[in-house]
């Protein structure tokens, strides 16, 4: 089976960001940014429902600088701890 996958849902994250409310505050925090900062989140999944692999593309934004940060779950089931763990493995 190939797995493909595209962007199945693209959000904003904000303070107030509805579907995860500590999601933003968790990013300023781990990955230490300085507001104020655009934060986009792309979830990338399978057409396939069966598949059950989803991750979450965080594209940071601040002035001319531009990164991006992966976390390897579906935005509303992102941890604390997930945040920190991929703040370890990636250099940003
Ligand atoms: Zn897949």
């Amino acid at each position: 089976m190939s797995h493909e996958h595209t962007v199945t849902s693209s959000h904003k994250i904000t303070p107030d960001f509805a579907l995860h409310p500590k999601l933003y505050s968790w990013l300023v925090q781990y990955l230490k940014l300085k507001e104020p900062v655009n934060i986009e989140a792309r979830e990338m999944g399978c057409a396939d429902d069966s598949c059950p692999i989803i991750e979450t593309i965080f594209t940071i934004e601040q002035g001319n600088n531009k990164q991006f940060f992966k976390v390897a779950r579906a935005i509303k089931n992102i941890s604390k701890n997930d945040i920190y763990f991929s703040v370890q493995k990636q250099v940003l």
